[in-house]
């Protein structure tokens, strides 16, 4: 008898298969439908040698050091400043928009505070800011919104930056001075081994059993378990009761060069041209050397892999009905982006993952108790009878 089944061996699976296994001694078993663990986190060395993320580029950035100290029991670290140049009027010029950008695109000589004055000089007033568009014609003006966001998102997403809440383009910053990298966290850097090493540490103990290639559909009535945590797209739990949830996918094409460096930045971004948005070239981020190099272009879609919750009020209203039956779903519990329908990033999912896991720590009398190993001094959970 498994006491977990855990649906989905991404971040917010195998953090608290971890968890569960190692601090209350509790057998579990995560299945996981795709061919490996780590979910969209997923990087495997192709048939060149280089190590690629199968689904585009995964940089980790975050401002808490209990999520940084958390992973780093599974990894070392190989520091990295994320930086995007975006392809505009002709030109390649830094994502974040920044001084330079300005500077650049029109030919300007401008300070900071010149610049702030210009940007405000362009600012168009918006009562209430509540869409991606208001968010950014605010404070930057239309000519820019239209330049660097309106083009990027409708291909993205599908819908025009009017149609989509506040917070998604609200992720890129607008900057009036010169710092060029596209996070700000005090916290940036790669797993120095890649992110399916650091799974397979993270999954690497005797209370945990990983089957792949396993929708737990086929298995759930099978396999006796006594709780479930969830971590699929909510809506397919349900069985599309009141309607499909809108994700958004993307259709990944990878490609191996024969040269040594194909981009000056990790990303490059299109706003304006092409039907992809962005190219991504994994050795800045992981600092391989190798004499070719691999790219990934995204091409946005509406079909294909669940990879964004479509952030808008009535898909929020729409998750809000099946949150209620989740919420009041017996020995169940749903994590991560696709079952809180949240656009999280991996250190936000594993910031869920483990205050769930206190949840259920404070919550379920612990079926283990520890026994202190002379041997080596540590804790060692033996499971109770
Ligand atoms: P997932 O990784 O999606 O894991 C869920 C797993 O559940 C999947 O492996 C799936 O196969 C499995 N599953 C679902 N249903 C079933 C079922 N019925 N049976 C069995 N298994 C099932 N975050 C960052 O911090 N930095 C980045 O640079 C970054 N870049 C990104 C780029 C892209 C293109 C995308 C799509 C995301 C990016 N993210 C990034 C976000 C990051 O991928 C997520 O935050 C994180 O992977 C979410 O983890 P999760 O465990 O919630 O979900
Ligand atoms: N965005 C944009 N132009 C850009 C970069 C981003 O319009 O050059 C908008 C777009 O709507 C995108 C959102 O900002 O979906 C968030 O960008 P981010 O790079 O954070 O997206 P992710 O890496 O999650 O795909």
């Amino acid at each position: 008898m498994f006491d977990w089944l855990i649906v989905g061996a991404g971040f917010a699976g195998s953090v608290l298969a971890e968890r569960l296994a190692s601090q209350r001694g509790e057998r579990v078993l995560v299945v996981d439908r795709r061919p490996h663990i780590a979910g969209n986190a997923y990087d495997h060395f192709n048939d060149a040698g280089l190590l690629v993320h199968r689904y585009g580029p995964h940089i980790f950035h975050t401002n808490s050091d209990a999520i940084l100290d958390h992973l780093s029991q599974f990894t070392g670290w190989r520091p990295y400043e994320h930086r995007v140049l975006g392809e505009v009027d002709g030109m390649r010029v830094p994502i974040p928009i920044n001084l330079d950008t300005i500077n650049r695109l029109y030919g300007l000589d401008l300070t900071s505070d010149e610049l702030t004055a210009w940007f405000a000089a362009r600012a168009e007033p918006v009562e209430r800011i509540e869409t991606s568009e208001d968010v950014v014609v605010s404070v930057v003006g239309r000519e820019l919104y239209e330049k660097f966001f309106q083009g990027y998102t409708r291909k993205q997403w599908g819908l025009d930056p009017s149609q989509l809440d506040k917070s998604i383009t609200a992720r890129v910053p607008i900057r009036t001075n010169r710092d060029d990298r596209y996070f700000t966290d005090t916290h940036q850097c790669m797993p120095d081994r890649g992110y399916t090493r650091m799974f397979e540490r993270m999954l690497d103990h005797p209370n945990i059993a990983v089957m792949l290639n396993c929708d737990y559909r086929s298995i759930v009535d099978m396999i006796p378990h006594r709780r479930l945590i969830y971590t699929g797209p909510i809506d397919e739990f349900y069985d599309y009761r009141f309607g499909r949830l809108p994700y958004r996918s993307l259709r990944f094409v990878h490609e191996t060069l024969d040269q040594a460096q194909a981009l000056p930045t990790g990303t490059v971004n299109y706003p304006q041209t092409e039907d992809f948005t962005r190219i991504s070239e994994y050795k800045h981020m992981t600092g391989q050397q190798h004499p070719q190099t691999a790219i990934t272009r995204e091409y946005p879609s509406a079909t294909g892999d669940p990879y964004y919750p479509i952030l808008r009020p009535e898909n929020q209203a729409l998750f809000k009905r099946y949150e209620a039956l989740a919420m009041a779903e017996p020995n169940t519990y749903f994590v991560g982006r696709l079952a809180t329908y949240r656009y999280y990033n991996m250190d936000q999912v594993t910031g869920q993952a483990l205050a769930m896991f206190q949840r259920i720590d404070k919550a379920l009398p612990r079926r283990m108790t520890l026994r202190l190993n002379h041997g080596n001094g540590a804790a060692q959970p033996a499971s109770a009878p």
